[in-house]
């Protein structure tokens, strides 16, 4: 069997962890079985609350940064064209006269109204809500009419009162259901619009999908798809739902644990192979114990449904922090250099364009901080310190101050720093450790009472890279301007303390 595998996103916003989750595992099914992958826009829900077309664009994205693009789709075509519900009515609407004639589904004329009152009642007297077949059994006569006059209807699948559905899942096992619970769906609406369940039973077939993989929330529509299936003597494909994610606190994940969507993932700057990595290991995982790094290689030969859990996956933002900090650790500077760069560009620290000399200063900076960033978006305030100018106290942080610029040497350290830097004839890390060795002897304190103090003069701060790796890439001007302020500040308080 040529396994083909589609992932069908509905453009109702940027698309959710859930959405990417599932878009990364048809992917990887696809490439593990040497199948087909094609992605298929689903949207034939034309409420102006979910239909957002501008989501179509983000979810094209999505696929293209996760590095997991299909063999067909709407944007490229392939033999299935079109790839877009809304471009494909005819082909529902064939399907739905098929079901009328065979008297598999009815048209239902019952206004939205009566449904209303309908579902009142069944919620007042404490029974599940779903519809009364009033329609299933309509006279001819009244049918006839009803149509004639032109009354707007939906159709319905006339679900069978007796027998049972099996679904064999992968993931879950063997399921049973009774027909006789399952609710006469609706296929068609009154805007001509199939619903999701005809659309996408119909575009399996057509498209010759082998493998469904969906979201635990479609469970319990599955047997009123399996029946469409059984009715229009079509093969039900491998259908396997994959488990809910929940956020820390085990309930479904949503805006409350923070933002879910792959706008947010890319503003943070999120690495795709950590990305993926993460997503991946949200339900499934190699049996292996501990391996939680791994390379897309590594998952694709890993990569099967028996690997995927039914039980619902936590999703942790701290996990993802730190895979995401391990990816850029381990990234070539020049890509991450390439990466920051835009956000320090929108953080007004770097001109847009930058000029050739910013492009370099942000070379030379960035590296030093790769070690600590966790996401792109935190180089802002890592490099901060670098652009910004620093006005002695303004800018400095208090409790590093009163700490390490309070110390009895402090003006004599200074001073001499300011005189023996200023003298290199090289300006690099070597020679400005050497030259703050000297200091030291000559001042006769620890090194690290040297070290402390000229990072907080010089970066406002006691935290950051290398001080002497910092130094060199903060340039001689920079350096000495900000030793100089705080000296000067320093003298002019303590003059004004003694008087
Ligand atoms: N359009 C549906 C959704 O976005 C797809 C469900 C499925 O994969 O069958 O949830």
């Amino acid at each position: 069997m040529v396994v083909k595998v589609r992932y069908a996103p509905s453009p109702t916003g940027s698309p959710h962890v859930g959405n990417l989750r599932t878009a990364i595992y048809d992917w990887l099914l696809a490439k593990r079985e040497g199948g087909s992958f094609l992605v298929r826009l689903e949207d034939t829900d034309r409420s102006p609350e979910r239909y957002a077309p501008e989501s179509i664009a983000d979810i094209e994205e999505s696929m293209r940064y996760l590095g997991i693009l299909p063999d067909a789709w709407w944007v490229t075509g392939g033999s299935d064209a079109p790839y877009v519900q809304s471009q494909r009515l005819p082909k529902y609407h064939l399907v739905i006269d098929r079901l009328l004639d065979s008297g598999h589904a009815y048209k239902c004329f019952c206004t939205k109204e009566r449904l209303e009152k309908m579902r009142q009642e069944q919620q007042e007297r404490g029974v599940p809500s779903g519809y009364d077949r009033r329609c299933r059994n309509l006279p001819p006569s009244d049918m006839e009419r009803y149509t004639a006059e032109g009354l707007p209807f939906v159709v319905r699948l006339k679900m069978p009162l007796e027998g049972t559905c099996h679904l064999n899942d992968p993931i879950r096992g063997d399921i049973t259901n009774e027909y006789r619970l399952q609710d006469d769906q609706v296929l068609l609406k009154s805007d001509g619009f199939p619903t999701y369940f005809l659309a996408a039973t119909v575009d399996d077939h057509l498209m010759g999908v082998t493998h469904v993989l969906r979201g635990e929330e479609w469970l319990g529509s599955a047997p009123k798809m399996i029946h469409l299936y059984e009715v229009l003597g079509w093969e039900v494909p491998v259908i396997a739902h994959l488990p809910v994610i929940l956020g820390s606190d085990r309930k479904k994940l949503s805006k409350r644990h923070g933002a879910t969507n792959f706008r947010w993932f890319i503003e943070q700057g999120y690495l795709p192979e950590a990305l993926v990595n993460f997503l991946v290991l949200l339900g499934w995982s190699t049996g292996e114990e501990n391996r939680e790094i791994l390379s897309v290689n590594e998952i694709i030969d890993r990569f099967s449904l028996d690997g995927i859990t039914e039980h619902p996956a936590i999703f942790d933002y701290e996990k993802l922090k730190w895979m995401n900090g391990y990816y850029i650790r381990q990234s070539e500077p020049g890509r991450i250099i390439g990466l920051c760069i835009p956000y320090l560009i929108r953080a007004g620290l770097l001109s847009n364009p930058p000029t050739t000399e910013e492009i370099g200063y942000a070379r030379r900076i960035i590296p030093l901080e790769q070690e600590r960033m966790k996401t792109l978006s935190e180089v802002v305030d890592l490099v901060g310190f670098f652009f910004e100018e620093l006005n002695f106290p303004q800018g400095y942080d208090e409790k590093a101050v009163s700490k390490w610029l309070t110390v009895s040497h402090i003006q004599a350290l200074l001073e001499q720093e300011i005189v023996a830097f200023d003298a290199l004839p090289v300006w690099n890390s070597a020679s400005l450790e050497q030259a703050t060795r000297a200091v030291t002897e000559t001042l006769g304190v620890k090194f690290a009472e040297v070290v402390h103090p000229t990072r907080v003069a010089t970066t406002g701060r006691t935290v950051g890279p290398g001080l002497f790796e910092t130094l060199e890439a903060l340039g001689k001007d920079r350096t000495l301007d900000r030793l100089r302020t705080v000296s000067k500040r320093i003298e002019q308080s303590s003059t004004a303390v003694s008087l």
